[in-house]
Formats: C-alpha cells, sequence, structure tokens
C-alpha cells in the first residue's frame, strides 16, 4: 500500500498543507520542534483513527482553529482510495469519510492504510523491564490477529478478578472457593495466548534475523528467544497441554499467591530476549546495537503483517538515525525496499538514494 499524498487543515502546528509523496522512502528533514513528528501522527492517524502520543482528539487541532481535517489518497487493495478525517476541538464527534462515504467507525476503513510506527521510545525497548517489551508483541499480534486481541482481553479481565479475590479474601472468605474456578479460566485462555506467541516469536525472529544480518553488514547473528512460564517445556504443544503445564505452576505458587495477595504466574509474566552472537542484547548490547536490532524487529512485523495481509504497510521511522554509524544509517536511509517508508531526522546533510526529501520549517514546506 501507498500513501500518494496528504492534505492537511490545522492539525497540530500545520495550518494549511499538501504533499505528494515517493512511493518509496521520503525522508523528512527539519530542525527540531518543525512538525516532523506532526507529520508521522497525522500519516499514522489518517489510516487508524488513532495517535500514538495524543490523550485527547482536541490536542490535535491547531491551537485556535474551529476543526482540523486530514485527508489523503491510498493505492491499496489494487485501487486508488480517498481517507478524509474532521476533528473538532470541542467534544463534538469525529468524522471519517472513505472513498467520500461517511463512515461510523475507524474499523469500517482497517486495512485501507497500514501503518507500522517505530519512535524513539521503541529504541531502548530491548534494555528496559519487561512491560514494554510485551506491549509491543502484544499491540503486532493484536494487528496480526484479532482472535489474539479478545483472548488478551478476557485473560487480562479474569486476571483482574483474580487479583480482586485475592485481595478481598480476608473480608469475604467465601471467596477462596470460587478461586480455583478462576484458575482453570486462566490456564485455558493463558495456554492460548502462549500458543499465538510462540508461533508470532517464532516468525519475527526469523525475519528480523535476516535484516539484522544486512543492517549490520553481516557483522552480528541475531536469535529471539521466548520466555515464558517455567514449567512449559514446548510452547508449541498443543492449547490442552499448554493448560496442564500452566496449572502445575499455579499449584505450586498457590500458597505464595495466597500470601503475597498478587497473581504471581503466567503468561502476564512473559517476556523475550535478543542474543547478538550468542550475548544477550538487554546484558551486553551497545547503544548502536540495541537500536539496530529494535529496527530489525520493527522491519519484521511489518513483513508478518505483509504476509498475512498480501498488503505492504507504510513504515513510519521517526528519529532513528542517531546513534547509527554511517553503515546503519545507509542501510536505514538505502536499504528498505519493497514498501513505502517516512523517516524523520534532524541531521542536515542526509539524503537517500530510493526516494525524496522533503524540508520542513514551522509547519510548512521549506
Ligand atoms: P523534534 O526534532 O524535536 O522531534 P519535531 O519536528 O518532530 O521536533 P513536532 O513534535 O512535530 O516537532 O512538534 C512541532 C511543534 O508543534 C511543537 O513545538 C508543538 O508546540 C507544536 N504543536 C503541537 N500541537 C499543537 C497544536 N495543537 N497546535 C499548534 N501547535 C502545536
Ligand atoms: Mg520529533
Amino acid at each position: 500500500m501507498q500513501l500518494s499524498n496528504i492534505n492537511i487543515r490545522d492539525f497540530r502546528n500545520y495550518e494549511a498543507l499538501s504533499l505528494q509523496f515517493s512511493p518509496e522512502v521520503n525522508l523528512i528533514v527539519g530542525d527540531n520542534a518543525q512538525g516532523k513528528t506532526n507529520l508521522i501522527e497525522a500519516i499514522g492517524y489518517l489510516g487508524s483513527g488513532k495517535s500514538f502520543r495524543a490523550q485527547k482528539t482536541s490536542e490535535l487541532v491547531r491551537f485556535g482553529a474551529d476543526f482540523a481535517e486530514l485527508s489523503g489518497a491510498v493505492f491499496s487493495q489494487e485501487r486508488q482510495q480517498t481517507l478524509r478525517w474532521v476533528l473538532f476541538p470541542s467534544g463534538r464527534q469525529r468524522q471519517l469519510y472513505g472513498n467520500g462515504v461517511k463512515k461510523k467507525t475507524a474499523g469500517e476503513i482497517s486495512g485501507v492504510l497500514q501503518t507500522v510506527l517505530f519512535c524513539p521510545e521503541d529504541l531502548m525497548v530491548l534494555k528496559t523491564g519487561a512491560a514494554p517489551r510485551r506491549r509491543l508483541a502484544d499491540h503486532a499480534l493484536c494487528q496480526l490477529r484479532p482472535n489474539y486481541e479478545a483472548a488478551l482481553t478476557e485473560y487480562n479481565r479474569i486476571l483482574e478478578q483474580k487479583s480482586r479475590i485475592l485481595k478481598d479474601r480476608f473480608e469475604n472468605t467465601a471467596l477462596l472457593e470460587i478461586l480455583p474456578e478462576y484458575n482453570t479460566r486462566l490456564c485455558q485462555v493463558g495456554a492460548l495466548l502462549i500458543s499465538y506467541r510462540a508461533r508470532f516469536f517464532e516468525g519475527l525472529g526469523k525475519a528480523a534475523s535476516v535484516y539484522h544480518g544486512q543492517f549490520s553488514g553481516g557483522k552480528e547473528d541475531f536469535s529471539l528467544q521466548y520466555h515464558t512460564v517455567s514449567t512449559v517445556k514446548d510452547p508449541f504443544a498443543s492449547v490442552s497441554v499448554l493448560a496442564e503445564d500452566l496449572q502445575a505452576h499455579l499449584e505450586s505458587h498457590y500458597r505464595a499467591e495466597l500470601e503475597s495477595m498478587q497473581c504471581l504466574t503466567g503468561p502476564h509474566k512473559d517476556d523475550f530476549d535478543v542474543n547478538l552472537s550468542g550475548l544477550s542484547v538487554k546484558t551486553f548490547g551497545s547503544q548502536g546495537q540495541v537500536r539496530t536490532a529494535a529496527i530489525s524487529l520493527k522491519l519484521a512485523q511489518r513483513e508478518l503483517m505483509q504476509r498475512e495481509s498480501g498488503e505492504m504497510p507504510v513504515l513510519l521511522l521517526d528519529d532513528v538515525l542517531s546513534e547509527l554509524d554511517p553503515g546503519r544509517q545507509d542501510f536505514i536511509l538505502n536499504q528498505i525496499t519493497g514498501g513505502q517508508v517516512f523517516i524523520t531526522c534532524c541531521e542536515p546533510g542526509r539524503f537517500t538514494k530510493l526516494g525524496k526529501t522533503i524540508e520542513i520549517e514551522k509547519g510548512n514546506v521549506k
């Protein structure tokens, strides 16, 4: 899929702007605070109706404006399509049009313009605690598999109810009688999550390892390990075997959960790690290696989505060039092929051989 152009009116710091894009690489260059990330945000919003950083729609409307408007032409699903959003600063409901027809929900345009975003917060995801890594994987899997999203929502709901039981059992001792029921359900749905994740991480790791090899000029060997509950010997086993494994772990932690009043065991503690030439990135990775591996994971995610839907999502890379050596910068700028890419950077003098450069100054093209 390709975004051919975008028209922006009163969105963030843009008053009025029309841009034509390259079907390959679009390098968006400008000083700090000129509107580069705002443009990336506009593209992401156009396709999904979601912003990766705004809490409220009103933040997206240019200060003092009555409404914001985003529209664009996309080539996807083998035809030319249009998308248009109108956003209001007050509580008034936003409007969406797909090919000129008014739509009720963003779900109705899903698949027209899919994006995979890489933002500066993602750069350190392999170094931080496990929660942001789980979020990253869950987000990618939810985009790939609607059934996974449903299972994850269900799992989190049961987990919350179980937490409440563990906390309230002193006031209401009868609650302990219903705890086994919740544990059984948690193991059943948890087994489903592990089954999805095992396959997802296998595919993601394989694809990312190819990208990382190219990215690092063949200097580093990439491998990904999925870590789940220790009683699970084979995450590819059938869902019923996985549920039994989870049950065994839960039973051995029954007392500990009661004493700590916390849900200590289950796939809500899952994690993954990346090894480069045998060394854990989390423990030993340099800044550049951590960034390279994280970007390779995003490229892999884009590829998995393409395999699933037949359409290559648009890749949005916000501020990823800094702290990469010239060879790795060259990979980002000149070697990501097979789909449309938007890259922002504030270093002057950067150039791409694969598409065009757009210079942004104060919400305008320079
Ligand atoms: P950096 O290189 O520092 O990441 P950037 O070019 O990505 O900079 P943006 O994040 O796109 O910068 O933001 C540019 C400016 O947009 C900010 O200075 C911000 O004050 C302004 N801005 C954000 N929201 C609005 C809004 N609703 N109305 C007007 N201006 C806004
Ligand atoms: Mg920015």
